[in-house]
């Protein structure tokens, strides 16, 4: 059987032929795309021929993601999602609520096979990766969702590698910007990687100006290659160098993950290491609290620990700031939902955690 395919994952132009291939005149996929757009599956495109719609139905998919579960904390009105995916999949997806607007947060690949010691995304492997069909889904479902309001930014910051699935997430960017599309500037976007310096150089020169976070984790590679098997591949040296070419190539400061964790990387020393290697670079450093995994033997920086952390960089010259932990009631970190999920699957289930 012919896979079917994934409309929202083509582009406008990619849709007229799509459509003329079947004999439909092209301004079809204009009246598509408006409800593609909506996140809506062919039983709302009311506009549109019956008999086209029982040819789309048999070749094609409108929405490739549904909601298998939603929780919203009763902390900060962060949302977290479960999709579900063809091939009886799941990830996860995270709506959060800014000053500066609604951000969501999405995955980019069905677990992830970088392996790093502190997350969970990980530890059941990579199964697959995400289309960009599936990933614009996703996006459109949640705006329409959170109507009136709508998403303003968008972080691939869920489970996977976004650069180890770069075709798909770069074929997600360029859709998710178009004004076709949700029309999502790219400076409103963060792709978050663990650093993949070739692919790192490759996004630099697509003329898509998005936020690049590089999770670092680490003041030196003896750190780093406790917590991150990617550091074996790739040195510091290496990665910071593809790091300033990437800031130096796209203007655009580089954004570095720092998960502070007890007794491993968190120390006054360690931050001043991390300084010396930032030093004159257009960057910032992102600390974040780690959220404990009861699958690995990891706990939390103390309070303490991370303000002497930050303060030691900002007394270095490095700009940093501590991030703000959101929807701590309801496994807000990458893969715990999922991990929860796979251990003990109840179904569609809609739920408010309490206080
Ligand atoms: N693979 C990409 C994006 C996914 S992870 C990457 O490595 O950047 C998104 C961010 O969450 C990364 O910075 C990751 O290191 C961090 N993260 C993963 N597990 C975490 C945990 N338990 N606590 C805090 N941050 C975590």
């Amino acid at each position: 059987m012919m896979e079917k395919a994934l409309l929202p994952g083509l582009t406008l132009p990619e849709l007229e032929n799509y459509v003329k291939a079947l004999g439909e005149p092209g301004y079809r996929a204009r009246q598509i795309s408006e409800w593609l757009k909506k996140g809506a599956g062919f039983e709302d495109m009311r506009n549109l021929p019956g008999s086209l719609l029982d040819v789309l139905r048999g070749s094609a998919i409108a929405q490739p993601a549904s909601i298998l579960s939603r929780q919203r904390s009763r902390i900060d009105g962060t949302e977290k999602y479960l999709f579900s995916l063809q091939g009886d999949h799941t990830v996860e997806g995270v709506l959060m609520r800014y000053r500066h607007g609604l951000t969501l947060c999405l995955s980019t690949q069905v677990g992830c096979r970088m392996g790093c010691a502190f997350c969970a995304s990980t530890l059941g492997g990579k199964l697959r990766d995400l289309r960009a069909g599936e990933m614009v889904g996703m996006a459109t479902l949640i705006n329409r969702l959170c109507q009136p309001e709508r998403v303003h930014n968008i972080v691939l910051m869920g489970s996977g590698e976004p650069l180890d699935n770069y075709d798909e997430v770069l074929r997600f960017l360029n859709l998710i910007t178009s004004p076709d599309g949700l029309n999502i500037g790219a400076r409103r976007i963060s792709l978050s990687t663990c650093g993949l310096p070739e692919e790192m150089r490759r996004l630099a020169r697509e003329g898509l100006p998005v936020t690049l976070s590089v999770s670092l984790h680490a003041p030196n590679d003896t750190v780093r290659r406790f917590l991150m098997p990617i550091a074996h591949r790739v040195s510091m040296a290496q990665l910071l160098s593809a790091c300033r070419d990437y800031a130096q190539v796209t203007r655009r400061r580089v954004v570095f993950e720092y998960a502070l964790i007890h007794g491993v990387n968190a120390a006054v020393d360690q931050a001043r290491e991390l300084a010396r290697h930032l030093a004159g670079m257009l960057c910032h450093v992102n600390l974040i609290p780690l959220n404990d995994v009861p699958e690995r033997d990891l706990r939390a920086a103390t309070p303490q620990e991370v303000a002497g952390f930050r303060q030691a960089l900002e007394n270095a010259g490095i700009s940093a700031t501590v991030r703000r932990e959101m929807g701590a009631d309801i496994s807000g970190a990458c893969g715990q939902l999922r991990a929860q999920y796979l251990k003990n699957p109840v179904g569609p289930m809609w739920k408010e955690t309490s206080p």
